[in-house]
């Protein structure tokens, strides 16, 4: 039996681990399908984490984490969960892909979240053919050529700007002609020359051959098309939270959430269920920036330590 079973190791779960542990927790697992470091990973820049004054990639953020929150004695596993639910007495069993079960005093979530598709036609077809979700990965790519970046919010334009040092040109689709994204990064799009931004339209369809992506058609409030020859559009139209190791075989949540999924807490990462905890983008208003993520991560570990003493041996 575990003290604690963290699902996710972003910076929310890692966090949460290495609180748990130094505070005295002595069986914690962290599972986490990939290498941890969660999605900052993906993202080009990152300047506002205090203490880090030089702009960094995600990855190099990250890097340090993992040593410095397992040195207490948090374990990370490499394994996909696939659903945490109640036992009769209380505590929880956690389900690992492949038929693994694990049973916990108490459990922490830490899933985060993921890019939303944006629904044009193509889509779906030509992902990872031209169709990306991450400028860092895949921008590469296409340097010195034209890209289409689709999106208004701090993720499009801040990824647009990366581009636009690799790419020739790089044009800014958004549906609106007012941007979500803080205003000191879109005088920073304004001012950039090789981006055009392509206003007040959306994507009718993204076409190409069996080698990938040739082309983007948008289509503007008053319905004139424009036919955009790039060879790789990237897409950031907000992100989906992954709720459903949550989801139990009825259909019904663990504990509650709101209309979007995102679990409900109260200022100590508590859900409504005893003993288990959410932290992170998965939460209820989320701020979803790292330094927050880190802080829940933090509350929820401290409250996972008074938990599982408050059940006594
Ligand atoms: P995540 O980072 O999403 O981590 C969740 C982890 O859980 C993932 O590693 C995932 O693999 C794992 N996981 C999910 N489901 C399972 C499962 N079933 N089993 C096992 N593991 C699972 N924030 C800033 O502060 N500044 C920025 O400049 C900034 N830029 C960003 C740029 C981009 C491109 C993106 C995408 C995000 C950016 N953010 C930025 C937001 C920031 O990355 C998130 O707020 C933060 O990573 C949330 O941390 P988290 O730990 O809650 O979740
Ligand atoms: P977001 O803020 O939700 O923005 C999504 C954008 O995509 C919006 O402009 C939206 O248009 C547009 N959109 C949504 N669905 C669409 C569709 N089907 N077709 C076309 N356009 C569509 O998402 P995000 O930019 O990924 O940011 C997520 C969170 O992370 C935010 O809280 C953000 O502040 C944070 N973040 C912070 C930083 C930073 O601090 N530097 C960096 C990245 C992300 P509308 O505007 O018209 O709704």
């Amino acid at each position: 039996m575990l003290d604690l079973a963290i699902i996710g190791g972003g910076p929310a779960g890692l966090t949460a681990g290495m609180y748990a542990t130094r505070g005295g927790l002595k069986k914690v697992n962290m599972y986490e399908k990939g290498m941890p470091g969660g999605q900052i990973t993906k993202s080009s820049e990152i300047e506002n984490y205090p203490g880090i004054s030089k702009v960094v990639t995600g990855m190099e953020l990250m890097e340090s984490w993992p040593e410095q929150c397992m040195k207490f004695g948090l374990k990370h596993e490499m394994k996909e969960v696939t659903k945490v639910s109640a036992n009769s007495d209380g505590t929880f069993k956690i389900f690992i892909a492949g038929s693994e079960e694990v049973d916990s005093k108490s459990v922490i979530i830490c899933t985060g979240s993921n890019p939303r598709r944006a629904g044009f036609e193509g889509e779906d077809k030509f992902f990872g053919k031209g169709v990306s979700t991450c400028a860092t990965c895949d921008g590469f790519f296409y340097k010195g050529k034209e890209v289409a970046v689709l999106g208004g919010g701090d993720t499009a334009l801040e990824e647009a700007s990366y581009l636009s040092n690799i790419c020739s040109k790089v044009y800014l689709i958004h549906r609106r002609d007012t941007f979500r994204a803080s205003p000191a990064t879109v005088k920073r799009i304004e001012n950039t020359k090789n981006i055009e931004l392509v206003l007040n339209s959306k994507i009718q369809k993204v076409y190409g051959n069996e080698l990938g992506v040739e082309g983007v058609i948008t289509i503007d409030k008053d319905g004139k098309e424009r036919d955009l020859k790039v060879p790789g559009i990237f897409v950031f139209v907000g992100m989906n939270v992954n709720n459903n190791v949550i989801k139990q075989n009825d259909g019904s949540f663990l504990c509650d959430v709101n209309e979007s999924g995102e679990i409900l807490v109260d200022l100590s990462m508590k859900t409504s269920k005893a003993g288990l905890f959410a932290a992170g983008d998965i939460r209820v208003k989320a701020p979803k920036q790292v330094v927050c993520a880190a802080g829940d991560g933090a509350t929820a570990g401290i409250g996972a330590i008074s938990y599982v003493d408050s059940l006594g041996d």
